[in-house]
């Protein structure tokens, strides 16, 4: 049985679910769901991560428990992912009792190996980001992310010899053992990695009390980067002890943003070869959501909140909106006025008006429509060649395509009916006017199928619309592809997919 196993990141618990990291989330649950519907193994991975001293202090600006603060604010993670329908298979949390532990192990396996030493470390510190910077990062000396100057701290610390790294990394790389995508992001690392040396990391800190202590030294806890990134592992139940890795690993690719590249790019490998780790497949790092031009966040104030989204669009509009109005790759620009052109052009006039068209042709005359003896070859290649654009976009991540082959086939059918006129054939030729309607119910089902991993919600009205749902809901993939199979007897109208906004 073939397998898709993803992650995308865990997030920070100290903020609110922002558009930002819903729309990974929301990137990686259509891939999910779509080798769901392939009937290959899936396990997604997503969660939150818990620690570090930002969270300390606000719990006690709260006057709360850090562990309370975590737990209030996780829950809420959850319940915006419910609302948007994320189906992930682990949702995992830096203070899980099996992460700790499992940090503990690889800490103590690293400095068996000799990996970790001890040292002191003077740097530019951000507290916003919870890391030093070099001089070289900055803008204007200030955190390119919080436009704030950084602060120079020094303290007592264990390294991770990351610099003897370098040369494999970039090996690595270059063979393309170590996959990152899109070609922009690799030439990135690439480019980081040959400019100058690659430092050792400081991955401990002193005082901060709320994280997981270093084994051996238990004044210091390490670094929230290395915490985080571990969760990958602990995610999927590994122990940091068994010489066998669970059976989700390696995964087939890791959804990152592109402001965490670095991390996942360069210290996370480095980690993985340091335990005889395979490699993820494929790292790929999708570009920024800006708005206004610029990346949000909450330091800038310019947060749109999705679940307000959600309410005005509706959970399953707003999946299609967001990976579909620029390429997955690329920064883009997020405007209300935008996603109201594209609700109304794309979903209520094109989707939603050809479901409402057809239902009423079809259910007017109280009619059923079984398959013609001949089925209409101009309509099976069309969907044929439909499907195959579609798994194409969808294996490259290219979400846009896949919507825009979606839409293409609405088109189609539009104009069909235009040219068609089956109002008039149902007078003039009964015979005519049946394999007409037929189509284009054939139509709506592979559209159901089609829009399934952007609009689980939508495909499955669709599906019961046409008094085809439980049929449907059991059947590969393989067989849903096939055209002019099914008899549809039970045609309802149905309700408005959606309202025009
Ligand atoms: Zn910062």
């Amino acid at each position: 049985m073939s397998k898709f196993y993803i992650t995308t990141p865990i997030y920070y618990v100290n903020a609110r679910p922002h558009l930002g990291s819903a729309y990974t989330t929301i990137a990686a649950d259509i891939l999910a769901r779509w080798h769901r519907m392939k009937g290959e193994k899936v396990f997604f991975l997503t969660g939150t991560d818990e620690h570090g001293e930002k969270v300390a202090q606000a719990a006690q600006e709260q006057n709360i428990t850090p562990h309370e603060l975590c737990d209030r604010n996780s829950a809420k993670f959850k319940q915006v992912f419910d609302t948007l329908k994320i189906s992930y298979d682990r949702f995992i949390r830096t203070t899980d009792r099996n992460h700790e532990d499992m940090v503990a192990h690889i800490l103590k396996d690293l400095k068996k190996k000799k990996l970790i030493y001890a040292g002191a470390y003077e740097g530019l510190y951000c507290v916003g980001c919870e890391r030093y910077y070099t001089v070289k990062e900055l803008v204007d000396d200030k955190c390119p992310l919080h436009h704030q100057k950084p602060i120079t701290l020094s303290e007592n610390c264990y390294f991770f010899k990351l610099s003897v790294f370098k040369k494999p990394l970039l090996q690595l790389i270059r063979n393309n053992d170590w996959v990152i995508e899109p070609k922009e992001r690799k030439n990135e690392v690439l480019g980081f990695l040959t400019s100058g040396e690659l430092e050792d990391l400081a991955i401990s800190r002193e005082k901060v009390e709320w994280g997981i202590p270093i084994p051996w030294e238990k004044s210091q806890s390490v670094y929230v980067w290395i915490d985080a990134l571990l969760n990958y592992l602990s995610g999927i139940g590994w122990d940091g002890k068994t010489k066998k890795w669970p059976e989700a690993w390696p995964p087939d690719v890791q959804l990152i943003g592109k402001d965490i590249l670095r991390f996942h790019a360069i210290i996370w490998p480095a980690i993985l070869l340091t335990l005889g780790a395979p490699l993820p497949k494929k790292l790929y790092a999708h570009g920024f959501l800006t708005s206004g031009g610029k990346k949000m966040g909450k330091s800038l104030g310019n947060i749109i909140d999705p679940e307000e989204l959600a309410v005005t669009f509706g959970a399953d509009a707003l999946r299609w909106l967001l990976v579909s109005t620029f390429p997955f790759g690329s920064d883009g620009d997020i405007s209300m006025s935008r996603f109201y052109d594209k609700y109304n052009a794309d979903l209520s006039n094109g989707l939603g008006n050809l479901v409402r068209r057809v239902l009423t042709l079809a259910t007017k005359n109280k009619d059923t429509f079984l398959p013609p003896s001949v089925s209409d070859v101009r309509f099976k290649q069309k969907i044929n060649l439909v499907w195959q654009d579609y798994e194409k976009a969808l294996d490259d991540f290219k979400f846009e395509a896949a919507v825009g082959h979606i839409s293409n086939l609405i088109t189609f059918c539009d104009r069909y009916i235009d040219h068609k006129k089956p109002w008039k054939l149902f007078k003039e030729n009964k015979d005519s006017y049946q394999k007409v309607i037929y189509n284009l119910l054939e139509s709506l089902r592979h559209l159901a199928w089609l829009i399934n991993p952007f609009m689980p919600g939508k495909s499955n009205d669709i599906f019961k619309y046409l008094g085809i749902e439980s049929a449907e809901k059991k059947k590969p993939l393989t067989q849903g592809q096939k055209w002019g199979q099914v008899d549809f007897i039970k045609v309802t109208q149905g309700e408005i997919l959606f309202p025009k906004l």
